[in-house]
């Protein structure tokens, strides 16, 4: 029987001791597991922040972050980030014209705007593009240690 693959957005925070530590290259070669860099940003000797999705069998993906997590990566699921007001959102549509993800799409049959935290890459221009203030997110670079 094939065995299912699942993705999951995930950001990764590497603190100075780790940063230079190939642990995602011990976690593809362990786990068997696929990655695509979304977005990378490096804080020279403080700390070093990856969005990765990654792919790959559910438990093995599971596996693979706990292993993460034992190194002293700090892994938070993307989608737990951002959030929708529904009580703000008027289903206006203007934010999926410019979510590339289609984690907001409009469902044609209700005509109201569905959408999946899962697809996000929180690029943060759905918050730009609402006139409800409806997506709040916490953006990747929020709370970086700067302490030297
Ligand atoms: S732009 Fe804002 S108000 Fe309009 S559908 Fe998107 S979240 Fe809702
Ligand atoms: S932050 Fe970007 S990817 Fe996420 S829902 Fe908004 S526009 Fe789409």
């Amino acid at each position: 029987m094939p065995t299912e693959t699942v993705s999951r957005n995930v950001l990764l925070i590497f603190n100075r001791e780790i940063m230079y530590n190939p642990v995602i290259y011990q976690a593809v070669m362990k786990f068997g597991i696929l990655f695509n860099i979304l977005e990378a940003r490096i804080w020279p000797r403080q700390e070093g922040r990856l969005v990765l999705q990654l792919e790959g069998e559910e438990k093995r993906l599971e596996q693979a972050i706990s292993y993460l997590e034992q190194e002293k990566v700090r892994v938070e699921i993307l989608a737990e980030r951002i959030k929708r007001d529904l009580e703000r959102c008027v289903h206006c549509g203007a934010c999926t014209g410019v979510c590339k993800t289609g984690a907001l799409d409009l469902d044609r049959r209700s005509m109201e705007v569905m959408f999946d935290p899962e697809k996000c890459v929180l690029c943060g221009q759905c918050r730009m593009a609402c006139p409800m203030a409806a997506m709040s997110m916490a953006s990747i670079d929020m709370d970086v240690l700067t302490a030297r």
